[in-house]
């Protein structure tokens, strides 16, 4: 059993790396420890989570994986790099360096399904379920349990001269594994994130109120963006990356090889008129397949006012 456990978890490895994915590891599936199980029902207590109200839904699978399929034994956790080869201009409008490709949610289930179904190839009595941003599982900490890195005081998770720039995905597996143990927390005395934030929307080391994040206000929000705040966005028209851009392990980073994450030539010459003057209809050619859709056209167009305004 054990030699079979030894062979199974060095497959999964070797196919993870096969498949594109830049890091992998295995942790057991277990309840979420105390601390992390504590922080996030604060969080959620205090109203931390803004209109993200589905994150306030299922805690009870959010805190143990077990029950989010039977028989769980083993959470698998992949980082997909997607740096950008090419980074927009200052003069330009700016996006998340995340949502300049094509939607990660398709690239990454693509390959989740296809370690999947190798792994039911060498393993078939072994069950699975993919996940990628799409349930109630918390991805960075199962990412640190297994190895990868550790959650950084911007709340991403860190790979060690790598970087945060990782979109992360799990597979639950009802098998035992061989496991990996978490990594240590190598923010030290830094506080650069906290500094570069400019709404503050990062109040305290780990503790990020979305009500306040750029990234939450020009996504995810569907509502106006608070005037105190449209000031602090610079040319920022989607996300907000400066958390990231200031984190001294973002040196590390490289660009992904993932062709599917490479901007489009069209987007990255688009200069502030072209924006101020998009139509649906380019928008929707702009960004065929791309995560910014979450926005919405009119989303992208607020946003794009509240920059506006500001200048
Ligand atoms: S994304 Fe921007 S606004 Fe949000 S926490 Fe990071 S630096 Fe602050
Ligand atoms: S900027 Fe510094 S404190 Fe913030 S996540 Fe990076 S290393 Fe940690």
């Amino acid at each position: 059993m054990k030699a079979m456990r030894k062979d199974l978890t060095r497959y999964i490895k070797a196919e993870a790396s096969r498949l594109g994915f830049d890091a992998c590891g295995i942790a057991p599936a277990e309840k979420v420890d105390e601390v992390s199980c504590n922080a996030l029902q604060e969080w959620l207590a205090q109203g931390k989570q803004a209109g993200m109200a589905y994150m306030a839904n299922h805690t009870d699978k959010r805190l143990d994986p077990r029950l989010l399929m039977e028989g769980t034994q083993s959470v698998v956790s992949v980082a997909l790099n997607y740096y950008p080869w090419v980074l927009l201009k200052k003069e330009q409008y700016q996006f998340a360096w995340y949502a300049y490709g094509k939607d990660y949610h398709t690239i990454l289930k693509e390959k989740l399904h296809a370690l999947l179904s190798g792994i039911r190839q060498q393993a078939p009595e072994v069950n699975g379920r993919v996940f990628c941003d799409t349930a109630p599982l918390l991805e960075r900490y199962w990412a640190w349990q297994a190895g990868l890195g550790w959650i950084g005081k911007n709340t991403q998770l860190i790979i060690p001269k790598a970087g945060s720039t990782f979109f992360l995905g799990e597979i639950l597996l009802d098998t035992r594994l061989c496991y990996d143990t978490p990594l240590p927390n190598r923010c030290g005395n830094c506080t650069r994130c906290l500094d570069a934030c400019p709404t503050h929307a990062l109040e305290a080391p780990y503790r990020l109120n979305a009500a306040h994040c750029l990234s939450y206000l020009t996504i995810e929000n569907k509502g106006d963006i608070p005037e105190k705040n449209t000031g602090k966005m610079g040319n920022c028209i989607y996300g907000c990356d400066r958390c990231q851009q200031s984190c001294p392990w973002n040196r590390f980073a490289r660009p992904s090889h993932e062709p599917e994450l490479e901007a489009s030539e069209e987007f990255l010459h688009m200069m502030p008129e072209d924006w101020d003057t998009l139509s649906i209809e380019r928008y929707r050619v702009l960004f065929k397949g791309s995560a910014v859709k979450r926005a919405k056209y009119e989303g992208l167009m607020r946003n794009i006012r509240a920059v506006q305004k500001k200048n």
